[in-house]
């Protein structure tokens, strides 16, 4: 099989694949395909709550924070979190602008009430290719809420701090780095995940939000899009995706078991990418890297090389050497290796060969 460097869905641990194979066969305890079984059977109910439990453990959460399994993707939650914190609260809600899935969480917000983009990391020179210090942003303690996207996806810049005032409320989009570093959650009051790049496959994300933020009913909102519905009914507030929350369970499971949690899980994800951004140090002459190199991001090694016609011929040599995914996003072209957790030491380590052999020779 080739290996999958996209930046889409990532690619799953091989344990948890032999073991969604079987689930799709029969799950051992119930003997029923996972596609079959019903979402109000105990045995989901359980797992639903296994699947909280490990996930609490994993990140230290203290029970002032819920976690919700929804749906809907990243996308829905740049509407319901404006819903909830801007949509008559008489403030402003601060955004920083990115990169490209940043950008987009700005508009449905300005649906909801006033928006002010605190740093517009377009306006910075070429492209969005790094991202603020502390001081740089002016950050009011009077705003709704301060936003912001930890891992850029497209571009392959990651925030290594954790911008905004303590006494703000903090939002953050941590769909393409979530679970691949420890943080602190008690300085975040919502975060949101998608499942497709660290924890499985797409069909559920994973929300972390404060129990206080949900004693204020947004108002004039359909059920669907209040959390606190999603809460009471335990993430099971309609049909869930039961095969994506499964394999999610697996991932915790090998996260913990496998790996041994998240500082191991860091450091082996600093080890792949200190690979990766080495060789393209190594050859200045071949590799462009995108990022700032203080705002590298451990997900997405986002390069280019000096023409297209040379990336065309990296993509299609890397392609016959086994290596899938590597092309960038449509909408900045280049070259991005997406790294996430389930991509192995050893796999980063052939594509890194792969970039040296390029280099000298050509491929
Ligand atoms: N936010 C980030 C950081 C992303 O990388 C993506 C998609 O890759 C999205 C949001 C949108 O996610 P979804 O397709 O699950 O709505």
């Amino acid at each position: 099989n080739a290996l999958n460097f996209s930046g889409g869905p990532g690619a799953l641990p091989a344990v948890v694949l032999a073991e969604t194979r079987q689930a799709i066969e029969a799950v051992p305890e119930v003997g029923l395909s996972i596609l079959g079984i019903s979402h109000r059977s105990d045995w989901f109910a359980g797992l639903v709550e296994q699947t909280e439990r490990d996930l609490r453990a994993l990140l230290d959460l203290p029970d002032s924070h819920a976690l919700l399994l929804l749906q809907g993707g990243a996308t829905l939650q740049f509407s319901m979190v404006p819903m909830l914190l801007l949509r008559g609260s008489g403030r402003a809600a601060e955004y920083l602008r990115t990169g490209y899935w940043s950008a987009k969480s700005i508009a449905p917000a300005r649906l909801e009430g006033e928006v002010r983009v605190l740093w517009d990391g377009e306006r910075q020179g070429s492209g969005f290719r790094r991202l603020p210090t502390a001081d740089e942003l002016a950050c009011s303690p009077e705003a709704a809420y301060l936003h912001y996207v930890s891992n850029e996806t497209v571009e392959g810049v990651q925030f290594h701090h954790i911008p905004g005032l303590d006494g703000v409320r903090r939002v953050c989009d941590m769909s393409s780095d979530f679970l691949s570093r420890p943080f602190d959650p008690e300085r975040f009051d919502l975060i949101y995940a998608h499942a497709q790049k660290n924890l499985g496959p797409a069909g559920v994300t994973l929300v972390v939000i404060r129990r206080t933020l949900l004693d204020r009913a947004p108002p004039g909102i359909p059920e669907i899009l209040d959390y606190r519905a999603h809460l009471q009914a335990r993430s099971i507030y309609n049909t869930p995706p039961v095969l994506a929350i499964y394999v999610v369970s697996r991932v915790l499971r090998w996260l913990r078991e496998d790996i041994g949690g998240l500082e191991r899980m860091d450091a082996l994800n600093r080890r792949k990418a200190e690979c990766l951004y080495g060789v393209i140090d190594r050859y200045p002459d071949v590799y462009e890297g995108w990022a700032n190199p203080t705002d590298r991001s451990r997900m997405n090694v986002v390069f280019r090389l000096p023409t297209p016609e040379r990336e065309a011929d990296f993509l299609r040599r890397a392609e016959s050497a086994g290596f899938s995914g590597l092309k960038g996003h449509r909408s900045l072209g280049g070259i991005r290796a997406s790294i996430y957790n389930g991509m192995s030491l050893e796999a980063v380590e052939r594509l890194a060969g792969f970039m040296v052999d390029f280099a000298r020779h050509g491929g």
